[in-house]
């Protein structure tokens, strides 16, 4: 089975494994684990920050994030088809009061004019304040699109004349960096926080690590105990982290390219299911809304064909490539979801 759901389906390997069989550990919540240190060193480092947070999710990291950030009432702006609006049960509302608006972009791509125009400077005693704007780096459902470099140099500057903060999920930054060249650094150097995903891309069974200044990191730290995600000999989870950001980097270029392959391979039988021209990272949504399909049932016909994919709307079908997906599996999956459809259209 070519399972192309998601990159978090990916599994740990030998060496990876081995890492974390041999991780030296010590307790956390005392600070005392050197496996979890390095990785956050080693993670704030590659982003361009002073300090780094492991926690067990990216839905963490982007909550602590915002609540280390956000005041209660106060809000967050994001994109309307944002994960952290859309995909973690509303933590950021549940858990830390904040409040959200949103902008809406039609094809997943960040303009910063867009946002800025939503921030709201409270006057009266009764108005919301903005404090943070969230920008996704990959943007999930906006198809793996790419924030564009020029947009989030903008934003960076616009904000801070306003006394806005930044955070960008970053869940697959890597995809965007392998992308655009641009260096993990220099991405991580237009946000305050930067939420980064070990177990998307990277590979890693588990985890994710927030970067922020020591300030914003010492509060996210508390709030993580507060939340229930202080963790002991965390360093066996931090080393598959650090072996990730060691070995699995680059490579998720051949993720990116693998997407563009299918989507070009699915558009030679009908160019009304996807654009190859949008497809940037390692995301691919297929539009069946012309082709009389339903994204139940191709999912269906494709899975007895040996691939998986992920319904994500009545006629929206989304294919992830990662890790353990090889070159020839690209190529079968190709041809697959090709025939599928051809088949039914
Ligand atoms: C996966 C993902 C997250 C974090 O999800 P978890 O499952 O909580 O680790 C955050 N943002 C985006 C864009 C994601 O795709």
């Amino acid at each position: 089975m070519i399972d192309l759901r998601s990159d978090t389906v990916t599994r740990p390997s030998l060496g990876m494994r081995r890492a974390m069989a041999e991780a030296e550990v010590g307790d956390d919540v005392y600070r005392e684990d050197p496996t979890v240190n390095s990785l956050e060193e080693r993670t704030a480092e590659l982003l361009g920050h002073e300090a780094g947070l492991f926690c067990p999710s990216g839905s963490m990291t982007n909550m602590l994030g915002i609540a280390a950030q956000v005041p209660r009432g106060w809000e967050v702006l994001a994109e309307s088809q944002a994960h952290i609006l859309r995909a973690e049960c509303g933590g950021h509302a549940a858990l830390a009061g904040v409040t959200s608006r949103t902008w809406v972009s039609a094809d997943g791509t960040f303009d910063a004019s867009q946002a800025l125009s939503l921030v709201s400077r409270p006057r009266g005693y009764n108005q919301v304040g903005t404090a943070v704007v969230s920008v996704e780096n990959t943007h999930n459902f906006g198809g793996g699109r790419i924030a564009d470099f020029e947009q989030l140099s903008i934003l960076r500057s616009r904000t801070r004349e306003l006394g806005v903060r930044v955070h960008v999920d970053g869940a697959r930054l890597p995809n965007a960096s392998a992308a655009t060249g641009i260096s993990l650094c220099e991405y991580g150097r237009l946000a305050d926080s930067v939420s980064l995903c070990l177990s998307k891309g990277l590979g890693a069974p588990v985890g994710s690590v927030l970067v922020g200044s020591t300030d914003l990191v010492e509060e996210a730290r508390s709030l993580r105990k507060r939340y229930g995600g202080g963790m002991r000999q965390a360093g066996i989870l931090a080393a598959a982290g650090l072996w990730a950001l060691g070995h699995n980097v680059g490579r998720v270029a051949e993720d990116n390219a693998g997407a563009s392959a299918i989507a070009h391979r699915i558009a030679e039988v009908d160019p009304t299911v996807v654009d190859p021209q949008t497809v940037e990272t390692n995301i691919v949504f297929l539009d069946l809304s012309s082709t009389g399909l339903d994204a139940e049932a191709f999912a269906a016909s494709a899975e007895a064909a040996g691939v998986r994919v992920s319904v994500m709307g009545e006629t929206s079908v989304r294919i992830v490539t990662h890790l353990d997906i090889s070159a020839d599996d690209v190529r079968r999956a190709g041809e697959v979801l090709a025939r599928c459809v051809s088949e039914n259209a």
